[in-house]
């Protein structure tokens, strides 16, 4: 199948210790994109401050296949914003964004494309299911997605990673979206224009291990309610609203008691019981406020997302697509006067 009339296509990916599978990560997607006919491609790697191999051999790759480019960052400044740096370094009329460890799987782009050319602005993933992965983890992401939905006025659809097709004015829309705490699937949908799924098997990591823990998603979950909603801020008002008028019932309640039936000094426990219920809601409310202040303080400094530390560019599209030496072995020839010289034996010994 071609695709002629496609213009630029762009591929991110964001790496981080990744060097058990960014070989056959690139084998695969660079068979794939082989068989896809535009004018331009280029695949971005962001490596993410990896401490492994992951640089030397995208370093290797980038000498035989000059569709590459390598961002390289100053240090690992996570997923979110590794995606986003890719995002900035990706001219094109399509960029895809993909996972390194082979779970979304590139021979489904030109699908993508596909439901791109239909009309698309964003075709993002959808994973049919999440088998292979456990109970705890299917639950929670279960009550995420429910909580995450009844907050939030944007529609975030569940079951979808990173693994999607962005048009260029969609790239340019998220691009422009430069705030600190960045919950990646919820810009994605929030910058509008239409979008549709493409659902998809997920397959388990390829080699090496997922970077997210439990401490790490739950972080990621409150990311991602802080970010697009401030229905806790408002439930907490509410929950001081109902103990407020309560507490009015029973005052009203003391002050009738006291009055008909006098007043003797009881009522510890039920003190007790009041107290520590209403301060353990006031404290609950302090940090439901110090989450969002928090969020307010590091988007006032207003720093740069990341640093790049070396910014490779993909080769022009005039280069040869290999950049191998050619080395004569036996029985070939030199090129030029081959007429003239003996073939020259390369580590020959004689
Ligand atoms: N990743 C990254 N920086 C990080 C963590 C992860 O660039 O700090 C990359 C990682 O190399 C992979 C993708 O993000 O390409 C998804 O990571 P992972 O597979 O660990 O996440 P999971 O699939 O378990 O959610
Ligand atoms: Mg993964």
């Amino acid at each position: 199948m071609t695709y002629s009339g496609y213009g630029s296509l762009a591929v991110v990916i964001p790496v981080y210790n990744e060097e058990a599978v960014v070989r056959e990560f690139h084998a695969r997607l660079s068979a794939t994109l082989d068989g896809i006919e535009c004018l331009r491609t280029t695949v971005v790697y962001v490596n993410d401050g990896s401490n492994d191999h992951t640089l030397g051999i995208l370093l290797a790759l980038r000498q035989q296949d000059p569709r590459i480019a390598i961002v390289n960052l100053s240090r690992n400044f996570g997923k979110e914003i590794a995606l986003s740096a890719g995002l900035d370094h990706a001219d094109a009329d399509a960029v895809i964004v993909i996972d390194a460890d082979l779970q979304d799987p590139p021979e489904l782009i030109p699908e993508f494309l596909r439901l791109w050319q239909a009309g698309n602005d964003v075709v993002y993933g959808q994973r049919v299911s999440r088998r292979g992965e456990t109970r705890l983890k299917k639950a929670t992401a279960y009550l995420f997605y429910r909580v995450i939905q009844s907050l939030s006025r944007v529609h975030i659809p569940e079951d979808t990673g990173d693994f999607r097709l962005l048009s260029r004015r969609a790239v340019e829309a998220l691009r422009s979206l430069r705030e600190q705490h960045r919950y990646m699937k919820g810009l994605f949908s929030w910058i509008g224009y239409s979008q549709v799924a493409l659902r998809y098997e997920r397959a388990p990591r390829s080699a090496g291990a997922s970077k997210f823990n439990y401490p790490r998603l739950w972080a990621f979950a409150l990311e991602g309610i802080t970010s697009f909603s401030i229905t806790p801020l408002k439930i907490a008002t509410y929950v001081g609203l109902l103990i407020a008028a309560l507490a009015f019932i029973g005052a009203a309640l003391v002050f009738y008691k006291a009055l008909v039936y006098g007043d003797p000094v009881r009522g510890y426990p039920s003190l007790m019981v009041a107290n520590l219920f209403l301060s353990g809601v006031q404290l609950i409310g302090i940090g439901v406020l110090g989450e969002y202040l928090g969020r307010m303080f590091n988007e006032s400094k207003n720093r740069p997302l990341y640093f790049v530390d070396e910014h490779i560019p993909a080769g022009r599209a005039d280069e040869p697509r290999t950049l191998a030496i050619i080395v004569p072995d036996a029985g070939s020839t030199t090129g030029l006067d081959h007429e003239a010289r003996p073939a020259v034996r390369i580590g020959g010994g004689s």
